[in-house]
């Protein structure tokens, strides 16, 4: 059985990229490569609407996260973050285990910030306000755009994780004041895991060179350079056949167009979600927080769910994570989905309601 990842990462991926990843080898300090990992870094500018380099390693989303915190700190800064769920904690834990002293914006879970909460908690000793887009473990958003509008004339660096949204949702990094941006390539991205992208603007450019935190291989300014030579490279070998794969992917959200990548999402998940309503089933999600890239349903026959939709119709999907489990199923539908996906994931939820409850 041909088993569909409805998962909220990693997700599906094109027979167009396989077929790139496994026709990309070369050596990663040829002009071969140097050609692809341009056309790359070009096309990861489009996807993030920024103008300024966008960063390529390889890693785990996570390890983008890290490579944030050690690249625009020093031990002892001040910064806001906001919880709302598993990966703002994440990020939070991250900053910690770095010796940043965090005041966390506590939200219940379910809900995304609201901007007077973000006005509220904000102080001039914060030198940053970290937050996650879209929080995985809730299918709950926060407003990034508004509260971008807010942070434009602030000094702080305005950080977000948008691991599990950049490529589904609209995200604008330049227009809506982001200075530092997130996200990797195994979820909105339609490649495989593998690769970590982060976008940095100018503000956070001046920020990197006074923060103190030690760093090696994710040091931002290294990767900078040698990405902007005249054949662009990476410091160290990199990920060279996922390059090739995520330069495909991006070629295909460029044929399709941006604006219609987001349509694609947010109609798709709008229909998900009212026939997941007429199922009967509840949303977990605060109906003004609601994600385009992942829907979570509250339902404490998860764990049965799952099985039976992943070994009778060869569907995947996800529980509830750590505190969370049991609480709910998590269905993502970013990057590479379409309606008949949709579909069949429908009839797999609704054969398992049947037999379950
Ligand atoms: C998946 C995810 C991450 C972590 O990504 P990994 O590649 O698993 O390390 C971080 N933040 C968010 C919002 C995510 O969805």
């Amino acid at each position: 059985m041909q088993m569909i990842l409805m998962t909220p990462g990693p997700t599906n991926v094109p027979e167009r990229v396989l077929e790139k990843m496994k026709n990309t080898q070369c050596h990663h300090r040829t002009k071969e490569f140097g050609k692809i990992f341009g056309e790359l870094n070009e096309g990861l500018k489009y996807v993030f609407q920024t103008k300024n380099p966008v960063l390529t390693f390889p890693a785990a989303g996570t390890g983008g996260l890290e490579a944030a915190i050690v690249n625009l700190f020093s031990p002892g800064d001040r910064v806001l973050a906001v919880s709302i769920g598993v990966f703002g904690d994440r990020f939070i834990e991250i900053g910690r285990t770095f010796g940043l002293q965090i005041d966390v914006l506590e939200v219940p879970r379910g809900r995304g910030v609201t901007v007077e909460e973000i006005q509220g908690a904000l102080r001039d000793e914060h030198i940053a306000l970290i937050l996650t887009h879209n929080e995985t473990s809730t299918g709950a958003v926060n407003p990034i755009k508004e509260i971008g509008e807010f942070m434009k004339d602030k000094s702080q660096i305005y950080i977000v994780d948008a691991v599990s949204s950049l490529g589904g949702s609209e995200i604008r990094m330049d227009n809506w004041h982001i200075d530092v941006l997130i996200t990797a390539s195994q979820k909105a991205l339609m490649s495989p895991p593998g690769l970590t992208f982060i976008g940095v603007s100018d503000k956070a450019w001046e920020q990197v060179e006074k923060a103190k935190l030690p760093r090696f291989y994710w040091d931002f300014k290294k990767a900078r350079r040698d990405m902007e030579k005249a054949t662009p490279q990476n410091p160290y070998t990199p990920a060279v056949a996922l390059i090739g794969a995520a330069n495909e992917a991006i070629k295909m959200m460029q044929e399709e167009g941006l604006e219609a990548v987001f349509e694609r999402h947010k109609k798709l998940a709008a229909y998900f979600r009212k026939e997941v309503e007429k199922l009967g089933l509840p949303l977990y999600t605060d109906e003004n927080y609601l994600s385009d890239t992942i829907t979570a349903i509250a339902t404490v026959k998860g764990e049965e769910i799952k099985k039976i939709m992943e070994t009778q119709y060869g569907i995947v999907i996800a529980g509830g994570q750590d505190q969370l489990k049991g609480t709910m199923i998590r269905v993502g539908h970013m990057g590479y989905v379409d309606q008949d996906m949709i579909d069949r994931t429908l009839t797999a939820l609704k054969g398992a309601i049947e037999e379950v409850c």
